[in-house]
Parts: structure tokens; C-alpha cells; sequence
């Protein structure tokens, strides 16, 4: 479903991404993990577009992302994109904030929309805080509304970039059910994370970054008990 082939990807004389390569078949959960500043978030923003790329290919069903002409409209119905700031609108409560987009952009039926931000909302697990705003949510919260409000635009891959980093411990897990919950529907995720016990309880293979290349990558089992790469390993014996 998603195929990133040979990847560059430089900012000025910086080479950030040096031919990175990464299939996700549809249904798949991949993890990329590395340490700071090895190119994850820029990689992710590659595969939405949020970036161009020097060199390589990327196509999201069989759209060629990479394209000068790519219609990004077209792509954003594809790929839904949840970053470490959740960007809600501070003046619109829960359930608008799901319903926003699909009413601008799909432009369906509100009755439709409302419907399905409401089951949406119940999906991540909110049911009753549909008219809170923002303001009046936990940060875990907030991150599920904007989970749901990707959900809105009935994506066919989801990109999740370190969604649990700025949340305090405590929300940090219902987050990361939520995601499990969507990952066992069968949705193909595309994830960065620092969280390696969730990467590897939810991962059908993680990719082990470092500047800018792919030094190791795996089904999870294989991953953290036999990665091979130095690399890897002194980053794995930092963090577990
Ligand atoms: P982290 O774990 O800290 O989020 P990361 O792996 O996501 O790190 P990136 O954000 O992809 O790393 O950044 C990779 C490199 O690209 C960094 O050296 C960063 O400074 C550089 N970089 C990222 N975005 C830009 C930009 N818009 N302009 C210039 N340099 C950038
Ligand atoms: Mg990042």
C-alpha cells in the first residue's frame, strides 16, 4: 500500500534521508524507531508530502507521491497524519473538531459527518466529552480527539509521529490503546515511537534509523533479541 524506494531527501547541503527504502503492505503496523535527528519525522512528512524529495520514489496506492503534479488533495484522502501537537481548534469543541475537515473538504452530508465523528469519538474512547472543548481535556484526550479527526477523512493509511511524547505517563497508555484498537481493525500505521514495549507488542516490523539510513530492520521478535547492527544495539541497551 505504501512503497518508499531509494529515498534522498536533503535540506541545503544537509543530507537528512540517504536512500531510504520501506514497503507497508495493506493491514501492516510499522514502527521506525532511531535515535534524534536520524530523519524519522522527516521521513513521514516525505510520505504526505509535507516534504519533496531529491531522489527515490514514494507511492500510497499507486499515487506517485513524488510527482511534481501530484494532486495533494488526492493524497490526504489516502493518508491521515497525527503529529506530537495536536493542533486542535481551541474554539471548537470535540465532536466539530472531528467534523471539520470532511464537511469542508469531502463536503458530505452534515447529518453523515456528525454521525460518524460521533462513532468515531466513541472509538477512541470519548464517548461523552463530544461538546467539550480542548481547553477542558487531558492531553491524552486531545490526542485522541485528534486521532478521530484523521479517522474523519476515512484514510487508508495512518502516520503517527511520537503521538505520546509530550503527554504526561499517565495518558500516555490510553493513547497508545487507542492505536492498538485501530491497528487490530486493520488499519496500516506507520509509526515513529520511543515507546519499545508497544513497538514490539503491536510492530509486524520495525525499521532502525540513523542518519538518514536504515542500519537494521525486522519482525520485532528478531529485532530487539538479535539486532545485529552496533548501532542499533547501543541504542536498544540505552533505552530498554
Ligand atoms: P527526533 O527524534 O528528535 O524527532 P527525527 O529523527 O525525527 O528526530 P528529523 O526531524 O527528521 O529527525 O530531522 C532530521 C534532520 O533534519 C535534523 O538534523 C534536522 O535538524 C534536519 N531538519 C529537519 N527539518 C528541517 C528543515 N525544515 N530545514 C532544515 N533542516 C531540517
Ligand atoms: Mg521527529
Amino acid at each position: 500500500i505504501v512503497s518508499i524506494r531509494d529515498v534522498h531527501k536533503s535540506f541545503g547541503d544537509l543530507e537528512v534521508l540517504k536512500g531510504v527504502s520501506i514497503d507497508v503492505m495493506k493491514g501492516e503496523v510499522i514502527c521506525i524507531i532511531g535515535p534524534s535527528g536520524s530523519g524519522k519525522s522527516t521521513l513521514i512528512r516525505c510520505i504526505n508530502a509535507l516534504n519533496d524529495i531529491q531522489q527515490g520514489s514514494i507511492t500510497v496506492e499507486g499515487i506517485a507521491v513524488h510527482d511534481p503534479k501530484l494532486d495533494k488533495r488526492a493524497l490526504r484522502r489516502k493518508v491521515g497524519m497525527v503529529f506530537q501537537q495536536y493542533n486542535l481548534f481551541p474554539h471548537k469543541t470535540a465532536l466539530e473538531n472531528v467534523m471539520m475537515a470532511p464537511l469542508k473538504v469531502l463536503k458530505q452530508d452534515r447529518a453523515e459527518v456528525e454521525a460518524r465523528a460521533r462513532a468515531l469519538i466513541a472509538k477512541v474512547r470519548l464517548e461523552g466529552k463530544e461538546d467539550s472543548y480542548p481547553g477542558e481535556l487531558s492531553g491524552g484526550q486531545q490526542q485522541r480527539v485528534a486521532i478521530a479527526r484523521s479517522l474523519a477523512m476515512q484514510p487508508d493509511v495512518m502516520l503517527f509521529d511520537e503521538v505520546t511524547a509530550a503527554l504526561d505517563p499517565e495518558t500516555v497508555k490510553e493513547v497508545l490503546v487507542t492505536i492498538k484498537d485501530l491497528a487490530a481493525e486493520g488499519m496500516t500505521c506507520i509509526l515513529v515511537t520511543h515507546e519499545m514495549g508497544f513497538a514490539r507488542e503491536i510492530a509486524d516490523h520495525i525499521y532502525f534509523t540513523d542518519r538518514g539510513v536504515i542500519v537494521e530492520h525486522g519482525p520485532p521478535a528478531t529485532f530487539f533479541e538479535r539486532a545485529s547492527d552496533p548501532r542499533t544495539r547501543e541504542f536498544l541497551s540505552q533505552i530498554l
